[in-house]
């Protein structure tokens, strides 16, 4: 998207959403005037919703695959820009959003809180790029405590079966875990205090974690250190596309309003 941009201000913005971010993104867009359509994915069964329209699931339908579904949608909806807020982690729907703009000639922009990477302590920390190497690198720890979400559990559960892992997630897990797991289910922010209970109360040896970066969910970083925990965090998989890129809301604000109309 370039700054000489001018955006359809009565037409809606799309806001890809799933974060905290995406959530503050669409009050203070609301709160601006300007009209707005939230979009999740509709994997947690409760989700805190956003102000203003929501629509939920992917844009795959029928024999349409998500960027054609994605495309079809920014058409048929005359979306003006479209903001992808979505989790750092979830590669597939911002690698569509940067196909489906294109393909429509779409501004992006591309709304990613800052990682972990400048935390104090992120030299100590061991880093690894996949699930499958979060389990090789853990191998020598016998009580982990694994902050990586539902959808890797079950990897987990196959290479950590004799492990006395805990795990915290917000909706149940899809697969079995093993009887030696102990299973927490929380939805964050996270204090500090808390987690420095828990993790002394488990006997944690090895904090796993991705680099979700902010605030919500970081006290147990400063507890794993406190506690002299080792901490293992997966990096940030490789952003695609040429999308203007900010990392707080209100940089967003600051970059959408003055290309409206
Ligand atoms: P992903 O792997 O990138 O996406 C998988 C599929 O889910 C996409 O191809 C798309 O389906 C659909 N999808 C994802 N986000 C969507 C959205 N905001 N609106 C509509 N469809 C969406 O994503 P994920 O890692 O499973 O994460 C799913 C959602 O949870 C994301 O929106 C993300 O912001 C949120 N979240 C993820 C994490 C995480 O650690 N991954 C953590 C917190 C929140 P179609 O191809 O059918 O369009």
């Amino acid at each position: 998207m370039s700054l000489s941009v001018n955006l359809r201000g009565s037409d809606p913005v799309l806001i890809l959403g799933g974060t905290a971010e995406a959530r503050s993104l669409a009050s203070e867009l609301m709160a601006a005037g300007r009209n707005v359509v939230s979009s999740l994915a509709g994997r947690v069964r409760d989700p805190a919703l956003p102000v203003g329209e929501v629509r939920v699931g992917g844009f795959s339908i029928g024999k349409l695959d998500g960027v054609t579904g994605l495309a079809a949608f920014l058409v048929d909806h005359q979306i003006t820009a479209v903001v992808d807020a979505t989790h750092p982690f979830a590669a597939t729907i911002s690698a569509n959003a940067v196909a489906a703009c294109a393909r429509t000639g779409t501004p992006l922009l591309r709304l990613e809180r800052p990682g972990w990477r400048t935390h104090p302590d992120a030299d100590r920390w061991l880093w690894v790029d996949s699930i499958e190497q979060t389990v090789q690198a853990g191998a020598a720890y016998a009580r982990p405590f694994l902050t990586t979400g539902r959808q890797s559990l079950a990897v987990f559960a196959e290479g950590w079966a004799d492990k006395q892992v805990t795990t915290r997630v917000v909706d149940p897990p899809e697969c079995t875990l093993p009887a030696r797991w102990q299973l927490i289910r929380s939805r964050g922010p996270y204090a500090y205090a808390d987690e420095h209970a828990l993790m002394s109360k488990a006997g944690t040896d090895l904090l796993v974690t991705k680099d979700s970066g902010g605030t919500h969910t970081a006290a147990k970083l400063d507890a794993a250190r406190d506690l002299g925990i080792q901490v293992l965090v997966i990096a940030r998989p490789v952003a695609v596309g040429d999308a203007t890129r900010v990392g707080t809301t209100t940089e967003a604000l600051d970059l959408l309003e003055p290309w409206f109309e």
